[in-house]
């Protein structure tokens, strides 16, 4: 029999009438012969107050305890949902991570699965039981309960797809799936039936949250089918893939990231000579600030300029750095700019497509929008533009590469 494993997010489980919503749901695949592995997160929420509340008491709560406490979250849920499977005559069991022996390493709150044991699911499956496991918490070797990190229920259902050896891993959330940018700026944007593991990584990375980015490295390197499907609404949802599945007719853009949560940082008058970019960008990492795009001019006149970007509320401890790399190693100016906003295109389609860079280009310089800096990779081109242009920049690009969706309707009164 085909083994499914189900995961429900916070506002799938969000009130009683919605973990029932579930059980329903669970009880149709049940009756078309599946085995279900379900993994829920806690009540939309839940996580949340917690937080707050350890936070009423210390504001460097000890991590040991703040799993403890966290964990709580998804215990609510689990044993809700069995309560309503079985009033529907289904038979089901809640467990913790722990009972289901999802062992992690020691990193309280951002804790890394190492091992699952499968046994005890097995022989629950074997008695024709649905099991209902809590997601974003595990155990490390000494019994401590540890938990995965934000959003670390997708990752619990990842890899218990992969330690199952799962037919699909299902992803239900309150949106139907994955799109080609986010809905609530692109109106027209389309819901992507395939999506590739390297694409969704950059989108994800980029600030598209649908998915936790641990759990979707996870399903690429196990080879876990990912679905990312809608709990309230019909339709199959977006199915994430390996890239020999992909049709090379698909287009060059598979979609298009954006991020606000950025500054950008420049390092002038920096003297050219070695190993100036590591006294620049060393000194930053070290203070475990992450540092994306990052640009060095051509120097004219043996000084160059370095330009880089960290997350927004990084900026300050960046620019304290900095000032004093600055004068040590004889620089200019160090100038930061929280204005800007990150805007990328994804695909795998770039490597067999050429002029997807001059078309962009082109898009943006048909807008007036200037550009501040450009970084490639292998299926990305990312720009760095002024805040103010965002939206405009991811709709035109999203025209340009025709990634609208032809059935769209616009909704409302159409009183122009
Ligand atoms: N409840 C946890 C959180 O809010 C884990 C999850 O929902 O995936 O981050
Ligand atoms: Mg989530």
């Amino acid at each position: 029999m085909a083994l499914i494993v189900q995961k429900f997010g916070g506002t799938s489980v969000g009130t009683t009438e919605r973990i029932e919503a579930v059980a329903d749901k669970i009880a149709g695949f049940r009756d078309r012969g599946e085995d279900i592995v379900v993994v829920v997160s806690a009540m939309s929420g839940e996580t949340n107050r917690l937080v707050a509340l350890a936070q009423a008491i210390n504001d460097n709560p000890p991590p040991r305890e703040m799993d403890v406490l966290l964990s709580t979250g998804e215990q609510v849920t689990i044993a809700l949902l069995c309560m309503a499977l079985q009033k529907r005559g289904y038979p089901a069991r809640s467990f913790t991570g722990s009972q289901v022996r999802i062992l992690t390493d020691q990193a309280h709150t951002k804790a890394r699965i190492r091992e699952i044991d499968d046994a005890r699911i097995r022989s629950e499956l074997a008695a024709g039981r649905v099991v209902v496991v809590a997601g974003f918490q595990g155990v490390d070797d000494n019994g401590n309960i540890t938990t995965l990190g934000r959003g670390g229920s997708d990752t619990t259902a990842v890899a218990l797809a992969a330690a199952l050896k799962a037919e699909e891993c299902q992803i239900y959330t309150d949106v139907k799936g994955v799109y080609t940018t986010d809905p609530r700026v692109v109106k027209d944007a389309s819901l992507l039936q395939t999506i590739t593991f390297e694409e969704m990584l950059e989108l994800a990375s980029l600030g598209a949250k649908v998915l936790q980015i641990r759990s979707v490295e996870f399903a690429g390197k196990y080879r876990v089918p990912l679905r990312v499907l809608s709990s309230f609404e019909e339709g199959s949802g977006t199915l994430i893939t390996m890239e020999e599945e992909s049709d090379m007719e698909d287009p060059a853009i598979t979609g298009i990231a954006f991020a606000r949560d950025e500054a950008k940082i420049t390092v002038s008058g920096v003297p050219d000579v070695p190993g100036v970019a590591y006294q620049v960008i060393g000194p930053v990492s070290d203070a475990g600030i992450e540092v994306d795009v990052i640009v060095q001019n051509v120097s004219a006149d043996g000084t160059t300029d370095i330009t880089f970007t960290v997350k927004r509320g990084d900026s300050r401890q960046t620019r304290e750095i900095l000032e004093r790399v600055a004068t040590e190693i004889g620089a200019r100016k160090v100038s930061v700019d929280d204005k800007i906003a990150k805007v990328s295109i994804v695909g795998v389609g770039m490597r067999s497509h050429a002029g997807i860079a001059s078309k962009m280009f082109k898009t943006l310089a048909d807008e007036n929008i200037n550009i501040q800096v450009i970084t490639t990779s292998e299926i990305k081109i990312s720009i760095v533009i002024d805040e103010k242009y965002m939206e405009l920049a991811v709709r035109a690009l999203h025209a340009a590469f025709e990634l609208g969706d032809p059935d769209y309707q616009p909704q409302g009164d159409a009183d122009d």
